[in-house]
């Protein structure tokens, strides 16, 4: 019994020195990793607290004489800042525009910097971090893509829609996203095969030498509201609104159902409306895919479906509860496949008179 107790206690004295080893050596990393992040926090914490904000701003109005500056707004330089080193993006999810600004003082904002015509901005607000770097935030009523220049004195904005830039404007959706997965699988996300099919699809348009504008609520995965989602397509104007899901029976259970459905608005009653644009991405997609063709599906009760303002089709590829659309589904090929029909779809809509 003694023995027995001792060669416990050796064997538990070795496997111990083993672990010991073994984490000895990794201990300074997790330590400084740990205060790094506790500096990050820290130093987040300062900025937020030294992080000034006005809001509510309103956008002086002035007579501009030449032409380069009847542009819709003028923003005044900072001292010692050149334009090429303004950093300004453009979230249309959001039609949000941010212009970041490297050495600002508060006092730069109080002299209203910028000028010109309040036209299409909902909200407009001005915050200085320590560091002085500047953001202004401008909030328009729609898409907009920006049209801009600069020289030594002032960054120049206009605000186009796109339908002054394109000839065509598309909004696509990719189901789902970020905490919500949709249909789940056998370890298969919905939401990353609805991304991977518009992925595809972006890769094409990319490459494609139509002037269409396409916008994509999302590329990679967030997960936009649905009022962002639809919003995205009534605030572009755009003539197309797809998106891309798959189906699962309704129990959930794996079953021999499969095929390609297509949910439309039943209120559009339109002719060139949102019916008959799911009937020509089902033909496609199908013919693409080969798949079966479940037919069109009624769908206001959905929110992005019901609250479009422009011809809009959710395209359920396939069935994720069938072991083959399954496999198919999960591949890059079939999500390649499946993008090729909706952009065949599209063109097709187009040259039907949408
Ligand atoms: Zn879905």
């Amino acid at each position: 019994m003694e023995e027995k107790a001792m060669k416990f206690a050796t064997v538990t004295a070795v496997l111990l020195m083993i672990i010991v080893c073994v984490l000895l050596p990794k201990l300074p990393a997790i330590h400084t990793w740990a205060v790094e992040r506790e500096e990050e926090r820290i130093a987040e914490a300062e900025l937020a607290e030294q992080k000034i904000t006005m809001s509510d701003l309103t956008i002086k109005n002035t007579e501009v004489a030449d032409d380069t500056e009847q542009r819709q707004l003028r923003l005044k330089l900072p001292a010692g800042v050149k334009g090429s080193d303004i950093t300004i993006s453009n979230d249309y999810v959001t039609q949000t525009v941010r212009i970041e600004l490297p050495q600002t003082e508060v006092s730069y904002f109080e002299n209203d910097p910028l000028t010109g015509s309040s036209n299409h901005i909902d909200n407009l607000s001005y915050a200085v971090s320590k560091g002085s770097s500047g953001l202004i935030e401008i909030t328009m009523d729609q898409v907009y893509e920006l049209d801009m220049d600069y020289d030594e004195n002032y960054y120049y904005f206009d605000f186009l829609t796109p339908h002054e830039v394109y000839d065509k404007v598309v909004v696509v959706d990719a189901g789902h996203g970020g905490r919500a997965p949709g249909a789940t699988k056998q370890g298969i996300n919905e939401k990353d095969i609805d991304l991977g099919i518009v992925l595809q699809l972006k890769a094409i348009f990319d490459n494609s030498d139509e002037n269409i504008g396409v916008y994509y609520t999302r590329t990679d995965d967030s997960n936009p509201t649905f009022d962002q989602r639809v919003q995205l397509a009534n605030k572009s104007q755009a003539d197309l609104f797809i998106s891309i899901h798959n189906n699962s029976t309704k129990s959930g259970r794996m079953s021999s159902t499969h095929g390609t459905q297509v949910m439309y608005s039943e209120s559009d009653t339109k002719e060139l409306g949102s019916k008959t644009f799911a009937q020509i991405c089902l033909d496609h997609v199908t013919e693409a895919l080969e798949s079966r063709d479940k037919g069109l599906v009624e769908g206001d009760e959905i929110y992005i479906i019901r609250t479009s303002e422009v011809p809009v089709a959710l395209i359920e590829v396939g069935f994720m509860t069938n072991q083959e659309e399954l496999n198919l589904l999960n591949s890059t090929d079939y999500q390649k496949k499946a993008a090729e029909g909706v952009y065949d779809a599209v063109l097709d809509a187009f040259a039907k008179g949408y």
